[in-house]
């Protein structure tokens, strides 16, 4: 055994849990770190308090000098808590989280220091942002981007910094991050929503879309991914045989959580509550290690930067614990994957949940105005949300037998299947008396009865609906939930403005009624939205036979996918509702492009340098031991030495075999890699990194996996799968 992988599984086996003490309640803990309405309304005066809550509920301008009463504030309070510094926090394109701190500390001429933070300094910042992926929206050499505060998502404190959650946008004015679209995006569905909510209740105001996102991870010793220099690099294993025992026995799905990952948990819970990230599930997932995360639900953009946020105390909290976090999508092959389903509603400022079935008829047919509305969106765009998720990593898991295919569509159980069965017969222009009385009371009605017990889950389906909100299930653990949620919402935001046309049409026109209207166009969409509704199993290959027949998508590969993000259709519909232009689709594109590349590039050096310096070095040790044992029984044995040494005569043709392939396929990746380089177009690149070198991967892989099952176990140099998922 290399010294390497001996002292990781030693340090891996001395390991003691963490003891974690919880001396408050967490309801006496939750968002002492967050500078958040109560704090607001104890420290600011009331025109400010004001300002800032119209700016945080109906998006007004807050003025500098009121900017300055904030920032003032909001410094005392900071430096009650002991902090030092603040920065601008955002999202920048890689899709991580970015901070600059300063000091509060400032020197004022001949006479010392003070702590200073001015509305300026809250509102507006300009971070050297050259090094951040832009698209081509800005030249490096004018590298001029600003962040300026959201008000919508509160200050925090973290560690000894006080963050204030930012937009990053180009001086030119288009958007350098993920939040600013996402902005746009739930401003559009806010408008698009009350608009249709008007139908059936004039009371409506505003409507705020909701995330409950649910993060897979696996937690792998320290010393484990020390010792695994692919882990380390690349988030996953590039390399290594299966181990014996995997997860067949489905032992550890919501079995008990081992006491090193409960005491990480609990640690990080801590740092949630203080964060105001309202964590509240917690158990084991399907494969060894894995483990998922749940929040309560909250407003989409505070949901999606507290997932931001989230990812960042994940990995901080492991090292106090001796974890490394992998929130690949698939960090290990032949064990399943991580997700982060992202489950998403409407609810309006009345507070009633858009996706949830009421108590009367006329709520319900609200209910059914969105759910369908909302299906129909998802036929209609099915393949710009497969381009929403994806990504090098994710490509791993969508599709590969264990999540949700790269084929979009949508399960809705049998009981709502059969209602829209009903309403495909509505009919065509003014319903009858008792045909209204009909549906008020046997279909709409009957709604919430329905949906009480609707226990039928099916786990194979990419977007589901359960019960009261639509669970997107394909996006992937790494992801920033930003992109998908912009997306989704931009999505039906559009659908419900041309549902809000048409239904507008009928009443004028053909003087129907409201209802009437609403039912006839309905009727249409279930019509028009058939092929995005499966009901079965996802993960078989008679959907993929099925899904193509219907006309959906199923774009296998990123760069495949990714084209959907710039189709017309595509810029028209974010142009149309404002959420980012042409210049800024076309910089995420480009973006995602790069990152695909880069990501397959080094995962290609990684693996080379692997197999090549690490595996085939090792092989040879043990075919020079072999070599000499059967030179010994030679001696021994003398002309009849081939009877005695048999097995080691073909195990060092094996390994010669395998050790020549490694040899051939390095040479080509290295050689595809260099043809994929020159080739001008990202597009066409991107391509040629998939289909030319990506395989590869796979390929060298074989050999090495091989090797592993013949070396002796005393000389390999690598972690092996059991250690990496049994050792705790
Ligand atoms: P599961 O889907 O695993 O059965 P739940 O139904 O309890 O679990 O919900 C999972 C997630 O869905 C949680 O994060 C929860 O906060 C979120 N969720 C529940 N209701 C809503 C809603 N109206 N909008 C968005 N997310 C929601
Ligand atoms: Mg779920």
């Amino acid at each position: 055994m290399s010294t390497l992988r001996f002292f990781a599984i030693k340090e891996t086996l001395n390991r003691k849990p963490v003891v974690i003490t919880e001396e408050k309640r967490r309801s006496e803990i939750f968002g002492q770190n967050v500078y958040d309405s109560k704090k607001m309304r104890q420290t600011l005066t009331s025109d400010a308090f004001v300002s800032l809550t119209n700016a945080i509920e109906k998006g007004g301008k807050i003025d500098r000098t009121i900017a300055d009463q904030i920032a003032s504030a909001m410094k005392d309070w900071a430096l009650s808590k002991g902090v030092t510094h603040y920065t601008h926090w955002f999202q920048p394109l890689t899709g991580a989280t970015a901070e600059k701190h300063d000091a509060f500390f400032e020197t004022i001429e001949n006479n010392g220091a003070i702590e200073k933070f001015g509305g300026t300094q809250l509102v507006q910042q300009e971070p050297d942002a050259s090094s951040f992926p832009n698209g081509g929206i800005r030249n490096t050499f004018e590298a001029r981007g600003y962040t300026a505060w959201d008000p919508t998502s509160p200050a925090f404190i973290y560690g000894t910094t006080l963050c204030i959650p930012t937009v990053f946008v180009a001086y030119t004015g288009e958007a350098l991050d993920y939040k600013t679209p996402l902005l746009r995006a739930l401003q559009a569905v806010d408008t698009a929503a009350v608009a249709v909510c008007k139908y059936f209740d004039k009371n409506v105001k505003k409507v705020n879309a909701s995330l409950g996102w649910e993060q897979e991870y696996f937690l792998i010793d320290s010393a484990l991914v020390s010792s695994r220099p692919d882990i380390q690099l690349t988030g996953r294993t590039l390399l290594g045989h299966d181990s014996a025992k995997g997860q067949q026995l489905d032992d550890h799905y919501f079995g008990t959580i081992p006491n090193r990952a409960m005491s990480y948990m609990r640690d990080l819970e801590t740092e949630c509550m203080l964060l105001g990230i309202p964590v509240k599930t917690r158990h084991n997932e399907v494969a060894p290690n894995q483990f998922e995360l749940a929040p309560i639900y909250e407003e989409a953009n505070l949901a999606v930067d507290h997932n931001a946020l989230l990812m960042d105390v994940m990995d901080k909290v492991a090292e106090r614990h001796n974890f490394k976090v992998l929130f690949h999508e698939k960090p290990f092959k032949g064990i399943n994957g991580s997700g982060k389903h992202n489950n998403w509603s409407l609810s309006t400022d009345t507070g009633v949940n858009l996706l949830s079935p009421g108590k009367t008829p006329m709520s319900n047919l609200q209910f059914l105005a969105f759910f369908i509305n909302t299906i129909k969106a998802v036929n209609d765009n099915e393949e710009l949300l497969r381009a929403a998720i994806a990504s090098a990593s994710n490509d791993h898991r969508l599709g590969a037998n264990e999540a949700p295919p790269a084929i979009i569509s949508v399960f809705i159980g049998e009981q709502l299947t059969h209602v829209l069965n009903e309403l495909e017969n509505v009919t065509n222009g003014k319903l009858s008396p008792q045909e209204k009385t009909d549906l008020k009371l046997n279909v709409v009605g009957k709604i919430p009865e329905i949906l009480l017990d609707n226990t039928d889950r099916n786990r194979t389906s990419p977007f589901a609906f359960t019960g009261n909100k639509f669970e997107f299930r394909a996006v992937g653990s790494r992801a920033n939930c930003a992109n998908p949620m912009t997306v989704l919402n931009s999505i039906v935001a559009k659908q419900l403005k041309d549902f809000k046309i048409e239904v507008d049409a009928l009443i004028i026109k053909k003087d129907l009624k409201k209802d009437e209207a609403v039912f006839n166009i309905l009727r249409e969409y279930i019509k028009k939205s058939k092929s995005v509704l499966f009901e079965g199993n996802g993960y078989g290959d008679a959907w993929e036979k099925e899904a193509k027949k219907r006309g959906l998508s199923n774009n296998k590969s990123t760069p495949e996918a990714l084209k959907a993000k710039i189709s017309k259709k595509a810029l028209d519909l974010y142009k149309d509702l404002g959420v980012m232009n042409a210049t800024e689709v076309e910089a995420r594109y480009e973006i995602e492009l790069e990152d695909y590349i880069m990501r397959i590039q080094i995962e290609g050096r990684v693996l080379g340098d692997l197999a090549r310096n690490h595996i085939v070095p090792t092989a040879v040790k043990y075919q020079n031991i072999l070599i000499e044992n059967v030179k010994g029984l030679k001696e021994i044995y003398g002309k009849d030495f081939k009877k005695v040494s048999l097995a080691q005569l073909e195990l060092i043709e094996e390994i010669s075999k395998h050790i020549e392939s490694i040899n051939k396929l390095v040479n080509n990746m290295t050689e595809a890699r260099r043809k994929s380089n020159q080739i001008k177009s990202i597009e066409d690149r991107a391509s040629a990194y998939c289909n030319t070198v990506k395989p590869l991967l796979d390929d060298i892989r074989y050999p090495c996996d091989k090797l592993e099952l013949l070396v002796d176990d005393e000389l390999w140099p690598l972690t092996k799968y059991r250690e990496l998922l049994f050792t705790t």
